[in-house]
């Protein structure tokens, strides 16, 4: 095994359990450690400290275990995903009728970084976003079918073709691993008794996004006899719940032809009563033409704005913006939805400015929830960037 060394006293943060070993931690190695390979990390005066994946980038290692004696090998994959598997169960996610599609693993959140699972399903959408991952990628498809059984897997999707760092020099192509009966159906799944239809291959990220589950169900409480306007709605999550909630109207917007076509597929499997409306559009743009109190419930769930922090002040005058924009149009006793999901953007930052948009707008606002990702995106203690998707629901005087 390449052993790295670390300079002295850098293994601080890796004493506090923090999974990523940044290059400059790294004094030598012995070996010439490959991108991806499994290297063991040991400090200055030649303790043993952790054991994972060599990177080209900025992170140089991030680690799959902090004991010496426990191998990265199938026993390894195996034991991971089962425990990742223990969670959702203990979430009721695994054996539930209602909602058919959860995260499985969640990077560091589940003490694998560098990969994502999606369950939709019987199919299991995995993103590697680190060439080790990418590398055992078989190995995870043999371990997601042990522990899930033939019954409850039936196809093992790779979808590291947009994840993997393109300075890697690997060629990818998205793909299955693995299918047990290949079948061209279009893939129906429920979210809290909703259906829709997840398109891994076509979609963005896994193909839908699950991190807004919780929040979709509470935008279906405050939706009845309410004008909703869903920004940036892509498959149509909130559209749908809005619905679902009772809403007298909903118009979705979002730039992308595709997403809007998504969406109005999602629409049509809610079989609505009230009018929607599928409009393509720059949602800031809309916002800013739309006539003033059109809508009574409004959802901005916008891209990350800054995926780097180098970019953070460009966010956070984009939040700002948009919510400024968003908050000025709103009837008295409005509601907005207003979602982060930057990971360099901090929860007090957003709140931040947020506050700058109510100020500008010159509307007493108040703060109803405070919202975050569901559980089967955990956050792991030591890895508090794995917090990022932050809301807020603002009540509008
Ligand atoms: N709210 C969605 C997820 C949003 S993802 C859900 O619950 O599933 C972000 C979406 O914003 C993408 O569909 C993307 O096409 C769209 N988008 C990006 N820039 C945009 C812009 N300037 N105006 C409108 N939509 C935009």
């Amino acid at each position: 095994m390449i052993r790295l060394t670390l300079r002295r006293g850098k293994e601080e943060s890796l004493l506090r359990r923090h999974p990523w070993i940044f290059s400059g931690a790294i004094y030598g190695t012995d070996g010439t450690p490959e991108e991806g390979d499994v290297v063991d990390v040991h400090t200055a005066e030649g303790r043993f400290i952790a054991r994972g994946h060599c990177g080209i980038g900025s992170i140089a290692v991030r680690v799959l275990t902090f004991d010496e004696n426990e191998p990265i090998d199938r026993t390894f994959w195996r034991r991971r995903i089962a425990e990742a598997y223990a969670v959702r169960q203990a979430l009721g996610l695994t054996d539930s009728e209602d909602t058919t599609c959860y995260r499985l693993v969640h990077g560091e959140g589940d003490n694998l970084p560098g990969l994502v699972i999606d369950i939709y399903g019987t199919t299991a959408v995995m993103q590697a976003h680190s060439v080790g991952m990418y590398l055992v990628r078989n190995e995870i498809a043999e371990a997601l079918k042990t522990v899930y059984g033939p019954e409850k897997l039936t196809a093992v999707y790779d979808k590291s073709e947009g994840t993997i760092p393109p300075k890697s020099g690997i060629e990818t192509h998205d793909g299955y691993l693995w299918q047990s009966h290949p079948s061209n159906d279009s893939p129906i799944v429920k979210e809290n008794g909703n259906r829709f239809r997840a398109d891994w291959e076509e979609g963005q990220k896994t193909g839908f996004f699950i991190d807004q589950r919780e929040n979709r169900a509470l935008v279906a409480r405050y939706a009845r006899e309410r004008r909703v306007l869903n920004t940036f709605c892509y498959t149509g999550g909130f559209s749908v719940y809005a619905l679902q909630g009772g809403a007298v109207s909903v118009d979705s917007v979002d730039s992308s032809e595709k997403a809007v076509r998504l969406c109005s597929e999602n629409i049509a499997l809610a079989n609505p009563t009230v009018p929607h409306r599928e409009i393509v559009a720059d949602a800031l743009e809309f916002v800013r033409e739309m006539p003033s109190e059109a809508y009574d419930l409004v959802i901005l769930d916008p891209p990350a704005f800054a995926k780097h922090r180098k970019v953070l002040g460009n966010a956070l005058q984009g939040y700002r913006r948009l919510n400024a924009a968003a908050i000025a149009k709103m009837p008295a006793g409005g509601i907005l939805f207003t979602f982060s999901c930057s990971q360099a953007v901090s929860r007090e930052q957003f709140r931040t400015a947020v506050f700058s948009a109510a100020a500008t707008a010159g509307r007493r606002v108040r703060i109803l929830h405070q919202l975050t990702q569901p559980a089967d995106h955990p956050v792991n203690i030591y890895h508090p960037e794995g917090e990022y998707l932050k809301g807020l629901v603002l009540y509008i005087e």
